[in-house]
C-alpha cells in the first residue's frame, strides 16, 4: 500500500501553531515514507468558513517548508458527492429524521429507559409515520442522525467487531455507542463533517490519517461509516497537542499565535518547527 496523507484545515480562520504541528507531523511522515502529502480544505460550513482564509493558509504552510500535490481539494465545490453519500444511509435505512429542539433532547437524554446519559440515543418513542409526513409538510426544520439500532440491525456481528490500526499502538476496537446518534446532516445542510472526511478520505486513496488526537473520540464513527459504506478503513495517527505556556491548546480567537502574524512579526519558520520535536 503507498502511503498517502493529507492535512484537511477548514478556513474558519488563520492558522495557529497547533495546526501548524499538525501539517508538519502529517507532511513530515509523508516525506520518510516517499509517500504522497494532500492538502484538503474542509469548509462545507459556509457560514463559518471565509474564502479569505484560503490564499493565508496556503501562503502560511509555504513558508513553513511544506509542498503538497495539486490540486486543492475544496469540499465545497463536491456537495453532491456528499448528498450521494446521504442516500445511501437512507437506503440502508440508518439515518432518520430527527425534529427534536435542543430542549427536547436534553429532555429524552434525561428520561432515557437505560438511566439518564450524555448523548442522544434516539427517540424513546419512534415516531409515526403519519407524523413524520405532516412534520415534512409543515416543512419544520430538521436533522438527519445515524441510528446507531439500526446500524447494528443492518452489520450484525460487524459491528461489535469493528476496529482500526492505529499506527504505534496496533489494532483498536472501533465502539461508536459513547457518541449515540449523531448528526449527519441537516434539512438545510445535507452533509456534515463526518460525512465529508469518510468520503474525501476514501476518494483521495488516504492511507494514513495524522490527526490530532482532539479527533481520535470521533474514529470510532468514521470507522463505522466506513463499514456501512464498503469504504477502507485507513491507518489513523493521532498525535498529541501541542500546548502554549500556560498549558492550554492553542485556538483560532488567540491572534497572537496565528502563523501569519508570526510569519510577518519576522519569526523565522525554523523557530517553528523547533517546538515541534520533543
Ligand atoms: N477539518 C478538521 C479540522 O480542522 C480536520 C479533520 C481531520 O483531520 O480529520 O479540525
Amino acid at each position: 500500500m503507498s502511503f498517502t496523507t493529507r492535512f484537511a484545515p477548514s478556513p474558519t480562520g488563520h492558522l495557529h501553531i497547533g495546526h501548524a504541528f499538525s501539517a508538519w507531523t502529517a507532511w513530515h511522515a509523508a516525506v520518510e515514507a516517499e509517500g504522497r502529502f494532500l492538502l484538503r480544505l474542509e469548509d462545507i460550513d459556509t457560514d463559518r468558513c471565509k474564502p479569505e482564509f484560503e490564499p493565508v493558509i496556503l501562503d502560511d504552510l509555504i513558508w513553513l517548508g511544506l509542498d503538497w500535490e495539486e490540486p486543492v481539494r475544496r469540499q465545497s465545490e463536491h456537495f453532491g458527492d456528499y448528498a450521494r453519500v446521504l442516500e445511501r444511509l437512507q437506503t440502508l435505512g440508518v439515518v432518520y429524521r430527527c425534529f427534536k429542539t435542543r430542549r427536547e433532547i436534553l429532555e429524552d437524554i434525561a428520561r432515557a429507559p437505560h438511566g439518564p446519559g450524555e448523548v442522544y440515543r434516539g427517540p424513546i418513542e419512534p415516531m409515526s409515520a403519519d407524523e413524520e409526513a405532516a412534520r415534512i409538510a409543515t416543512d419544520e426544520p430538521f436533522a438527519w442522525r445515524l441510528s446507531l439500532d439500526h446500524c447494528r440491525d443492518v452489520l450484525g456481528p460487524r459491528f461489535d467487531a469493528m476496529g482500526y490500526l492505529e499506527d504505534g499502538l496496533g489494532e483498536q476496537a472501533a465502539n461508536p455507542d459513547p457518541l449515540g446518534d449523531v448528526i449527519l446532516a441537516r434539512k438545510d445542510v445535507g452533509t456534515s463533517y463526518h460525512i465529508a472526511v469518510v468520503h474525501d478520505d476514501a476518494l483521495q486513496g488516504i492511507s494514513h490519517v495524522i490527526r490530532g488526537e482532539d479527533l481520535r473520540e470521533m474514529t470510532p464513527l468514521h470507522v463505522l461509516l466506513q463499514t456501512l459504506l464498503d469504504l477502507p478503513t485507513p491507518i489513523y495517527r493521532h498525535h498529541r497537542l501541542l500546548l502554549d505556556e500556560n498549558g492550554e491548546r492553542f485556538a483560532k480567537r488567540n491572534r497572537s499565535v496565528t502563523l501569519k502574524a508570526l510569519r510577518e512579526g519576522g519569526v523565522p519558520p525554523e523557530d517553528i518547527r523547533a517546538r515541534f520535536s520533543g
